[in-house]
């Protein structure tokens, strides 16, 4: 796939603003098992993703997402702050500039590992790695709809026990709510299957 200039800006901005757009969801997942503050993490950072978007789409799609993953890293903060920023500079490094899906599944799978050495944690802890290990293996397997193997592992993620994470401090009370994590990853793979077109 040719990922051009308006493609990038139209695959970076729309998962900025779909995560803006639902920073009260987000914030309102984390009041119930968390500290309330995922939604105002990640709008802070993505709003400051928009804000470089001119010079972030100009470059080629690894340093583009490089980028992106180096002001979460910087904007966001808490514990998806460096999560996230992981992810997206990890993909910038594995990426080619043109990627096939079978190449954009493995560079994804890369990201991730990266991203589970991070957090130390692994799929089953409740967290976003919940929604991006599910989705990177449909991905991998030619899945027809990955925005929905996203929505259906974050409400996946409703009866499971926290294990990382403040989420985990609550133990058996953190049962019964969507991560907000595991949304907030749902929410941005499901604006980039909409601009890639699955
Ligand atoms: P904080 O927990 O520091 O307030 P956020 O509220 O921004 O940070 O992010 C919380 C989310 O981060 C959780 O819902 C979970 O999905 C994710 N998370 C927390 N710790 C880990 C970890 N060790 N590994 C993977 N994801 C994690
Ligand atoms: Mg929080």
């Amino acid at each position: 796939m040719e990922f051009d200039e308006a493609l990038r800006r139209r695959l970076i901005g729309s998962v900025a603003q779909r995560v803006i757009d639902h920073a009260e969801e987000l914030t309102a997942l984390d009041q119930a098992i968390g500290d309330g503050d995922h939604g105002i993490n990640m709008k802070r950072g993505f709003a400051a993703v928009l804000e470089s978007l001119d010079s972030i789409a100009a470059e080629p799609l690894p340093k583009a997402l490089h980028a992106v993953g180096m002001t979460l890293v910087m904007k966001v903060g808490g514990a998806s702050g460096p999560l996230y920023g992981t992810l997206f500079m990890q993909l910038g490094k594995t990426l080619p500039e043109a990627p096939t899906r079978s190449v954009a599944a493995e560079a994804f799978a890369t990201a991730i590992a990266a991203v589970k050495a991070r957090g130390k944690s692994d799929v089953g802890a409740k967290t976003l790695l919940d929604v991006l290990v599910p989705v990177q293996a449909a991905l991998r397997d030619g899945a027809a709809d990955p925005a929905q193997v996203a929505d259906d592992a974050a409400a996946a993620t409703v009866p499971m026990q926290a294990s990382r994470g403040r989420a985990s401090f609550l133990g058996a009370r953190s049962v019964g709510h969507v991560d907000p994590g595991a949304r907030s990853a749902a929410l941005m793979l499901r604006a980039a299957c909409e601009v890639l077109g699955g």
